[in-house]
């Protein structure tokens, strides 16, 4: 076990609630255990090689897995990185963050005849990793560098993975991004115990050192207008991701200490990063020693109770209206959640937020699902007269994200979005309504995952990529 996490458990055994869960020491080391090579070689080994392949077909990126491990199975780990590289522009990434149990895992041959799935997420990882240790992965140099250029807005996994495949060719390559960092939700959504920010920040200054430029603290729409990079570029991606936080419209909904997910994760990934963040400096966003609720069911609100254990928090409850079975986010995170303390209220929903200036608990009413509506999905009711108190000192509002209102934003009220205001795109092109303007990632697809927006930002490229030819072939041939 590492050092990391002996002090975690030391932290964990002071509060009640996760002294219990510290009594199954040996689930908590199966969780956290490092994967290291001796597992990954006896993981790869353990792969029938079957012939059908279901784990790559259920892989977005349809990655190479038999391949790969049966290259790290003979410690050939060299190769099983470039293999892994040619389908993915971020193995090391996915392996850690991707919900394997929905993907590869889940469809494993081995893991749907009840010998357990071999671990893939883990094994892709640990060849990643290994790659970029002994040097493997170096920035790459281009033949020739082309006269034409493109823009991406958005330096999120679909606008990076974009960026590479289109630099890789030769175009010049500019991203802007409203963050003073790139990496989208890689570096200020999905928290450090999931991804470390320096596997992020090493992608990130890859691309740099391979002559992508990097336009930072630009927001598209305030500082630059979509018409300006028209104008600069040949073709453009829009890649903004979506982060318009759904809201809880309660009584009591203005109090003070009341936050959306992203404000209070962007704040401790600051801070995992060394950044002064003075909210999180003077303890208001800072959960230590706080009675933390979490309203919301999906993968988001995971991340929020499990950072607020580990910032020590108290007390850390989750409130979700419909139960376990139905909710949207991954069950091995709900499980990790459970293991470290977290305390799950299914069937229960927010109905007031009680306070004089702020948040001092909250009221909390029980629900029965009703039979399922013409979507399929049993409707939750409240349940008269169940209403019940939680002391609350932190509230943080994790119930999902819409996009932006994009045509308003970029002054563009041209720019096609569908009735949720994604941008609605040709599905083959990848092409908006806009002559030379792609779309990519979250943005079009509502909320996602990373491999999604890899795998858009992969095939944007493609299309960028005809759509420059063809421009260039007219210009030549108009000449
Ligand atoms: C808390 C959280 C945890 C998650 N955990 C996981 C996980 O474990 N596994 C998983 O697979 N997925 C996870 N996801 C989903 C995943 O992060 C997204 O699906 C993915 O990042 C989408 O990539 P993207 O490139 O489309 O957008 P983003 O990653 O959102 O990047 C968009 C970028 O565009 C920039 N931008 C937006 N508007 C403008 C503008 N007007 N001008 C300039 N720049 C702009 C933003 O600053 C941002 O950097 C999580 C999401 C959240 C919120
Ligand atoms: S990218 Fe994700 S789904 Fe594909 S092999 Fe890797 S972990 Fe599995």
């Amino acid at each position: 076990m590492t050092e990391k996490m002996l002090k975690f458990i030391k932290v964990a055994q002071q509060t009640p609630k996760k002294r219990d869960v510290i009594k199954r020491i040996d689930d908590f080391k199966e969780i956290y255990d490092e994967f290291i090579s001796g597992k990954a070689k006896e993981q790869s080994s353990r792969c029938s090689q079957c012939g059908v392949p279901f784990c790559q077909v259920h892989c977005p990126l349809h990655n190479n897995i038999p391949d790969w491990l049966k290259l790290a199975a003979e410690n050939r780990m060299e190769e099983a990185s470039e293999l892994a590289h040619s389908t993915n522009n971020m193995p090391e990434i996915c392996g850690r963050i991707c919900p394997q149990d929905r993907l590869c895992e889940g469809n494993c041959v081995i893991e749907q005849s009840g010998h357990g799935t071999v671990t893939i997420g883990s094994v892709e990882k640990y060849i990643t990793d290994t790659a970029w240790e002994k040097g493997w992965i170096k920035p790459f140099k281009i033949l020739k560098e082309n006269n034409q250029s493109v823009g991406i807005i958005g330096a999120g996994p679909a606008g990076l993975a974009c960026s590479e495949e289109l630099r890789k060719l030769g175009y010049k390559v500019t991203i802007y991004d409203r963050y003073d960092r790139p990496g989208g939700l890689l570096i200020y959504g999905i928290p450090n115990f999931k991804l470390e920010k320096f596997v992020v920040e090493r992608r990130t200054n890859l691309l740099k050192d391979s002559g992508i430029k990097f336009v930072q603290n630009v927001e598209i729409g305030k500082d630059k207008t979509l018409d300006e990079l028209r104008k600069k570029h040949d073709a453009i991606l829009i890649a903004t991701g979506v982060y318009k936080p759904r809201e809880i419209i309660l009584p009591g909904d203005n109090l003070e200490n009341i936050f959306p997910a992203m404000e209070f994760l962007t704040a401790s990934n600051k801070k995992g990063l060394g950044d002064k963040v003075k909210k999180f400096d003077n303890g208001i966003l800072n959960a230590q020693g706080k009675n933390v609720v979490v309203v919301g069911g999906g993968d988001t609100a995971m991340d929020c109770v499990r950072t607020a254990v580990r910032q020590n928090a108290k007390s850390v409850k989750c409130l979700y209206r419909r139960d376990r079975e139905n909710m949207p986010g991954s069950a091995r995170e709900v499980y990790n959640a459970e293991e470290e303390g977290v305390e799950f209220f299914w069937l229960s929903n927010p109905k007031k937020f009680i306070g004089k200036s702020e948040i001092k608990s909250v009221l909390v009413e029980k629900m029965k699902l009703a039979e399922p509506d013409s979507s399929g999905r049993k409707k939750p009711k409240p349940i008269e007269g169940s209403g019940f108190e939680i002391k609350t000192d932190i509230l943080i509002k994790a119930l999902g994200f819409d996009p932006e209102n994009l045509p308003n934003k970029f002054n563009c009220p041209d720019l096609e979005v569908s009735k949720w205001g994604t941008v609605k795109i040709d599905l083959k092109s990848m092409e908006t309504n806009l002559e030379g303007v792609f779309a990519a990632g979250d943005i079009v697809r509502g909320a996602s995952l990373v491999v999604w927006a890899i795998r858009d930002g992969r095939e944007a490229a493609i299309s960028v990529d005809k759509y420059l030819k063809t421009k260039q072939l007219k210009k030549i041939e108009a000449a």
